[in-house]
């Protein structure tokens, strides 16, 4: 079995988004579900926005009731909690990976709509243009190119 990588995420609680990522394996909690609205909200971020032209990374989602941290928004691990992650993991048995195994973990809380309220653009500006440490268009602050990504999902209805 591959070691994993980490990678980086949203921590919600914003400590320790880069560092170990201590699930062995893939999480069986996760969900391979393509949600209404998810392609075209992936096409916005990642070609629109961050100007990609390669395969996005595959994307998986968190539900309840495994979403058990600040009130139902991310999971725990590692006892941090997560909104979403972007991580290196060995390939899934339950899973057909079509590019190298990286792939996108996100949170859909039952009352989210929208996928602006997801860290879906902030975890593809980590597989887009590895700000592995937050400091360039990955930053979660005012202005940047992952924040007027989400930006403009806002129009991007996911339903429930
Ligand atoms: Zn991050």
């Amino acid at each position: 079995m591959e070691s994993l990588v980490v990678v980086t995420g949203l921590a919600v609680t914003l400590a320790g988004c880069a560092g170990d990522y201590p699930l062995a394996g893939y999480n069986p909690n996760l969900s391979a579900e393509v949600r209404p609205g998810q392609e075209e909200a992936v096409d916005i971020v990642w070609r629109s926005q961050y100007g990609q032209a390669g395969q996005s990374p595959p994307i998986f989602w968190m539900y309840e009731p495994y979403l058990d941290c600040d009130g139902g928004k991310g999971w725990l691990n590692n006892g941090v909690c997560w909104d979403g992650m972007y991580v290196h993991d060995e390939r899934p048995v339950a899973f057909d990976w079509t590019t190298s195994g990286m792939h996108v973990e996100l949170a859909w809380p039952g009352w989210f709509t929208r996928f602006s309220e997801t860290s879906l653009a902030h975890e593809l500006c980590h597989a887009a243009f590895e700000d592995w440490d937050h400091e360039g268009p990955c930053a979660d602050t005012e202005g940047t190119l992952s924040v007027r990504a989400k930006l403009a999902l806002e129009g991007v209805p996911g339903q429930k």
